[in-house]
This record gives structure tokens, C-alpha cells and sequence, in this order.
């Protein structure tokens, strides 16, 4: 005989397993199942972001940062380090300690809001009173009867069809993360976030690093002026190589090396590396899922389709994280994890994607909320646009991180704040405050009338707000 559930989750990445905290919170008999296991073979919560994702990339974005602190920016200080050396396996160790640490407490956090936790694929069986759910693990199987169902199943990365994953010279994001030495020449295809962040963590080891991006810009989803600075500090203070509007037309696996053609300024060329990561993009997770079995609609680029409320097609069947439209981040799967679970508790919850914070975890961060110049000028906005540089801030100049600048841009009419972008050091905690001010309409005289703790990198912000209204004061 099934086991019942209220509500039974399929996937324990952030969208999933935030649901079905929430979920048991409010009461409900919840399961959560979920098929990832890690490198070690063992069952491993968390989905993408906690094993392979967010939280290790930072880990080691960080260790990164510190070598090239050591390297380069601890003269200044007049400290200075004999014979610095990276022990890479050990970086590695430490990021994966993190993640274990973390990926344990989800399954600590599930014993105590009392989710069943269930190893294996779920897969729709049957649909009548409530659904059914398989779960297979191995030969194993067993079935969960549901009378709610949230999907989330998460992303895949994209594979270029003639350069498949090795996980030795042709890697994807966890390929990359788990790298046990710096790669003398690393090749990366994709100039998005995870190419930029993975790049980054490799250049400042060592590796001679070219990013092949087949957009003609570079970080066209940011706002053009934080891409123009952006793409300058990557390229001459970073070192990144990085070509825009190429095709890759093969990647060829040589006995050590890869070897990989594109065209390219007119030409046919060839770049030749030790190790490639392909970051072109992820895809949603729907294999196996047994969509087709129940009639749950899927698009045709495989994203399960979804209402603003993230209710599928099927009665009491709702999708929620990368697997849905909007944008594929931990934070937007989360918060609409939470607000499903409370739709079910018939509550009101609401997930405003227009204010959804962008961020790359490169040095400087790049964050940004809300509308890009370019975009409000192509939808015939009338706006005033304020910058101010951290290179006047005392703090970012105590720190060591003067580049970059905040740029926000507001309505001409009526001062509401249409969007927020940073380029500079803690931009990822800098642009809450942009986030908050937007949920509440706030007006850039608003964040222009708030005090600002003295000396803070939060003062660009208030400066960018006041050179809105061209009245900065340190500058
Ligand atoms: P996922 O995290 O993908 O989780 C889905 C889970 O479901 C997985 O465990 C999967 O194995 C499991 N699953 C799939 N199908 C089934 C099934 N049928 N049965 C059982 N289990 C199943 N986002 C940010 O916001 N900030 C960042 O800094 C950031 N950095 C990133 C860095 C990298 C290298 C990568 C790859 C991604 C990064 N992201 C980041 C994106 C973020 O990881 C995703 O947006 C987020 O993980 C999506 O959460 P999710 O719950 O929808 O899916
Ligand atoms: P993201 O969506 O942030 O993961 O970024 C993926 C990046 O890869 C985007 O900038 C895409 O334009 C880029 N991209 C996608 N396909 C290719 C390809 N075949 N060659 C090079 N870059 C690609």
C-alpha cells in the first residue's frame, strides 16, 4: 500500500526543498524526493545550487580570490608572502566540505520539520483521486500516493551535440568545479555567468584562460554600461581572452589536449587547450519524469508550462524553479517554492519577477535589478539615468576595490526606480537594498533622502540616487 502525502515534492534542489519546508510548516504530510547523489556515489540534497552550483562555485571563487589577493594586492599593504603557492586538491577539499556541510543540513533540516526524505527518480504513474508516484532507485521501486504534487526538477547543462561532456577534457559546471589541477590552457564556450565565474577561478590560478561567447556582445543581459566595464576589467586587469561573435564548428579530443575551430573575424581559426568547459547554457530537467504519463504540458524547448502561480495544466500539480520560465537562479526557484506551498495552504503568495537581483560572482560582482538602459530605451521609457564610481567611496579605497560604479536609472515622470546595476566589490549584497526600495516604489529620491552609514560602500548607491537628480556630493 502507497504512503499518502498532502504534498509530495519532486527534487530537493533550493525550489524543491524549500517547498516542502514550507509545506510541512504549514502542516502538510510531506515528502520530498530527489535522485542526485555526488562524486562519492552517496545520495547528496541540495540539487545543483548546494552539489555543483551556487555554493561551491563561490567556494571556490573565494579561495581563488584570496590567491590572487596574496599575489597581487598584498604589497600594497606592505605585507609580503615568500614562494605563495596553491595546493588546488586542497581548495578543492575545502569547497567539498562546504557542500557536504551544507547538503547534510537539508537532510537535518527535513528530519526536523518531519518531510519524508526519499532517495530516487519520481515519476508519474498514474493520475485519479491524487497522484501517483513512483520512485525508482535501481532495481528498487516504491510508490507515494500525492494529493498535491511540486515539480522540481531543476536544470541540466547544455551539451554542444559535437563536443559531448568527458568529465576529464571536455567538462561541464561540475566538471569544472572539481577540477585537481589548474589547467596550463583552458578553453571556455559561453561568455554567460558560469563561464565568467569558472574563467575567472582558473585565470587567477594560472590558467591562460579564452572565452568563445557566438553573441556579438558581451553580457547582453546586463545593462551596456556595466558590460563595457565589465568586459575592460575582465580583459586587461583579469586577463581573460575573450572572443565575441564566434561559431564553434568542432571540437576535436586529442590524446591530452582539445582542440577546438571556430569562425571568427572572417576567419576560420583554431585554439588549442588543455582542458575545455562548455557553459552555453542549461536546459530543463524533464527526462524520465514521466510528464507525457499524466498529460503534464511541457513546451517545446521542455520547460513544464506554468501560470504566474506556477499551477500547471493538472489540478493540484505545480512546477517551480529552473524547470519553469524565468530566470534559472537558487532564489527565484526558492521563493516560488515557498509561495506554492502557501497557495496550497490557500494562502496568498505572490513572486514579483520583475524584481528578481541578477548576480555574477565575478571580481568586481556584478548585480543588478530591474531594467537595463537599453531596454528602456528600445520600450520608449523616458528615464534619468544616475552613476557614481566606488573610486570615490573611502570604504571601496580602504578595501583595496575602487572599480566599478552604481547606475540607477529612474522614470522622468515620476522618479519610480526602473532598475539598479553595480559593477564593484559586495555588489551581491548591495543590491538588496535596490531590491527593497523597488518592491516598496520607491522614488531615487527616496534612497536620496536615507541616511547611509559612514564610511560604507552603501553610500555609491545613495550617491547614484542622488546623481539622479544630478546633485551628487562627492564628486
Ligand atoms: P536544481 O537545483 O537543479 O535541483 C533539482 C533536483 O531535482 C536535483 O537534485 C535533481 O537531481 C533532482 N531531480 C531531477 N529530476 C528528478 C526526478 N524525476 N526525481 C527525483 N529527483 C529529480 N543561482 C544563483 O541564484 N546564484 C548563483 O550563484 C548560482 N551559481 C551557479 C553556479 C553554477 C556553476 C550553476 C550550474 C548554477 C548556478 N546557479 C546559481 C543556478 C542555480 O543552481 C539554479 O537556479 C538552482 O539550483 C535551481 O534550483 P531548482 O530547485 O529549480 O533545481
Ligand atoms: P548562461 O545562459 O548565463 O549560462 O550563458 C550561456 C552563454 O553561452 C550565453 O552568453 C550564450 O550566448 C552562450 N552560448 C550559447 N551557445 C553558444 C555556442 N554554441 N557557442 C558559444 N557561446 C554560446
Amino acid at each position: 500500500m502507497a504512503e499518502s502525502y498532502d504534498v509530495v515534492v519532486i527534487g530537493a534542489g533550493p525550489g524543491g526543498y524549500v517547498a516542502a519546508l514550507r509545506a510541512a510548516q504549514l502542516g502538510f504530510k510531506t515528502a520530498c524526493i530527489d535522485n542526485f547523489k555526488n562524486a562519492a556515489g552517496k545520495p547528496s540534497l541540495g540539487g545543483t545550487c548546494l552539489n555543483v552550483g551556487c555554493i561551491p562555485s563561490k567556494a571556490l571563487l573565494e579561495s581563488s580570490e584570496n590567491f590572487e589577493r596574496v599575489l597581487h594586492k598584498f604589497g600594497a599593504h606592505g605585507i609580503s608572502v615568500k614562494e605563495a603557492a596553491i595546493d588546488v586538491p586542497t581548495m578543492i577539499a575545502r569547497k567539498q566540505k562546504i557542500v557536504d556541510q551544507f547538503t547534510g543540513g537539508i537532510a537535518g533540516l527535513f528530519r526536523k520539520n518531519k518531510v519524508a526524505s526519499v532517495h530516487g527518480t519520481g515519476v508519474f504513474a498514474s493520475a485519479g483521486d491524487g497522484y501517483t508516484i513512483e520512485v525508482r532507485d535501481g532495481a528498487k521501486s516504491q510508490s507515494l500516493q500525492a494529493k498535491n504534487v511540486i515539480v522540481a526538477t531543476g536544470s541540466v547543462p547544455r551539451a554542444l551535440p559535437f563536443a559531448p561532456f568527458d568529465g576529464e577534457l571536455v567538462l561541464d559546471n561540475a566538471g569544472a568545479l572539481a577540477l585537481e589541477s589548474t589547467p596550463k590552457r583552458l578553453g571556455v564556450i559561453g561568455a554567460g555567468v558560469i563561464g565568467l565565474e569558472m574563467g575567472s577561478v582558473w585565470r587567477r590560478l594560472g590558467s591562460e584562460v579564452t572565452v568563445l561567447e557566438a553573441l556579438p556582445g558581451f553580457l547582453q543581459a546586463a545593462d551596456e554600461a556595466i558590460a563595457k566595464e565589465a568586459l575592460k576589467v575582465f580583459t586587461k586587469d583579469l586577463g581573460l581572452v575573450v572572443h565575441t561573435g564566434v561559431q564553434v564548428t568542432s571540437v576535436e579530443k586529442r590524446s591530452s589536449f582539445v582542440s577546438v575551430a571556430y569562425e571568427g573575424g572572417g576567419k576560420s581559426q583554431r585554439l588549442d587547450v588543455d582542458c575545455l568547459i562548455v557553459a552555453v547554457g542549461r536546459g530543463p530537467n524533464t527526462q524520465g519524469l514521466g510528464a507525457e504519463q499524466v498529460g503534464l504540458k511541457v513546451d517545446g524547448r521542455g520547460f513544464i508550462e506554468v501560470d504566474a502561480d506556477c499551477r500547471t495544466n493538472l489540478p493540484n500539480v505545480y512546477a517551480v524553479g529552473d524547470v519553469v520560465r524565468g530566470p534559472m537562479l537558487a532564489h527565484k526557484a526558492m521563493e516560488e517554492g515557498v509561495a506554492v506551498a502557501e497557495r496550497i495552504a490557500g494562502q496568498a503568495a505572490h513572486v514579483n519577477l520583475d524584481h528578481v537581483p541578477w548576480v555574477i560572482y565575478t571580481s568586481p560582482e556584478i548585480a543588478w535589478v530591474g531594467r537595463t538602459e537599453q531596454s528602456l530605451r528600445e520600450a520608449g521609457v523616458k528615464y534619468r539615468s544616475g552613476q557614481f564610481p566606488f573610486m570615490a567611496n573611502g570604504r571601496a579605497r580602504a578595501l583595496g576595490e575602487p572599480t566599478g560604479f552604481v547606475k540607477m536609472l529612474a522614470d522622468a515622470d515620476t522618479d519610480r526606480i526602473l532598475g539598479v546595476h553595480i559593477i564593484g566589490p559586495f555588489a551581491s549584497e548591495l543590491i538588496s537594498e535596490a531590491v527593497v526600495a523597488m518592491e516598496f516604489d520607491a522614488s531615487s529620491e527616496d534612497i536620496a533622502r536615507i541616511v547611509h552609514a559612514h564610511p560604507s560602500l552603501s553610500e555609491v548607491m545613495h550617491e547614484a540616487a542622488l546623481a539622479v537628480d544630478k546633485r551628487t556630493l562627492h564628486i
